[in-house]
């Protein structure tokens, strides 16, 4: 008997020996993926703008005189644009560590959540001005436990992604319904959709489907960024395919917490 169970243990042994060499090579894959897509990265989204930057700049300073107002202030605005996707590259480095570490803590409020789909569309308004976009909120959605600023940002990075994957002119619907324990939203687009082999593996860092995404300017952080929040909320996000199989929608199952109870004003206290 001893025998047997110290075989049994031996080959038990050697399983779990198994199961961590393997558990430590996908590891060790996954890491050297990470560093070779973070390299990559940081070449192409901080020297593209870096590049597009000096050129504007040493054509401004160069004060050439055949250079029209309208030629100087696009040059301008070729600085600010090139130089705002640095900083939000930059953002999403920071955001994505800081995920990282388990160091986001979100500093909630009691918040309505369409004050935050709508300061999402307002910054998105550049990207959404040839999209018909349809906001179905449920009128009865309860105030949420939120930090307004990071909410913001997923809503922003969603619309972001469904303006950049799918054809101009087609809609994007942001979509929100109160169930009893939480809040169900949606943000749908008709674009090609993402594969369901790969619908998992776009929240991992530095992940892109397609070679042809690549030419879409994007870093691969996007939804990962957006992981990170929703969990820190105590949510969960995932990507669906839309009605019929067309586009590609992002759902995201938030709590709706308890409300905090309105204080009693005193009213009606018998003076
Ligand atoms: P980025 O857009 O910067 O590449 P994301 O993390 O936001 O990074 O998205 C990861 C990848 O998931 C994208 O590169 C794209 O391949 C795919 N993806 C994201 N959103 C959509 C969408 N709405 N439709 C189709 N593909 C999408």
């Amino acid at each position: 008997l001893i025998e047997t169970l110290a075989d049994q243990g031996a080959v038990a042994i050697e399983r779990t020996t198994l199961v961590a060499d393997i558990e430590k090579a996908r590891l060790a894959t996954e890491t050297e993926r990470l560093r070779t897509a973070l390299l990559s990265s940081l070449s192409h989204d901080l020297r593209t703008p870096l590049v597009s930057i000096l050129g504007a700049a040493t054509s401004l300073s160069a004060y050439d005189a055949t250079l029209s107002t309208r030629q100087r202030l696009d040059l301008v605005q070729t600085i600010q644009e090139e130089a705002e996707r640095l900083n939000r590259f930059v953002q999403n480095l920071l955001d994505m560590t800081r995920i990282g570490a388990g160091a986001l803590k979100p500093r909630t409020d009691w918040v309505d959540l369409s004050d935050i789909v709508s300061a999402a569309v307002a910054r998105a308004s550049r990207m959404l001005r040839r999209r018909p976009l349809r906001l179905d909120l449920d009128p009865l959605l309860p105030l949420m436990a939120l930090d307004p600023v990071l909410m913001e940002q997923v809503f922003f990075n969603l619309i972001d992604n469904a303006c950049k994957y799918s054809p101009e002119g087609t809609a994007i619907t942001v979509w929100a319904r109160r169930r009893p324990t939480h809040v169900v939203i949606e943000v749908c687009d008709l674009g090609p959709g993402i594969p369901e082999a790969d619908r998992e593996r776009v929240f991992d860092m530095f992940y892109r489907v397609q070679a042809k995404d690549s030419q879409t300017a994007g870093t691969g952080l996007g939804l990962a960024i957006c992981r990170g929040i929703v969990e820190a909320h105590g949510g969960r996000i995932s990507a669906q395919s839309g009605i019929n199989d067309a586009g590609t929608c992002i759902v995201m199952t938030l709590p709706a917490g308890e409300e905090p109870a309105v204080p009693d004003q005193g009213d009606g206290d018998g003076q």
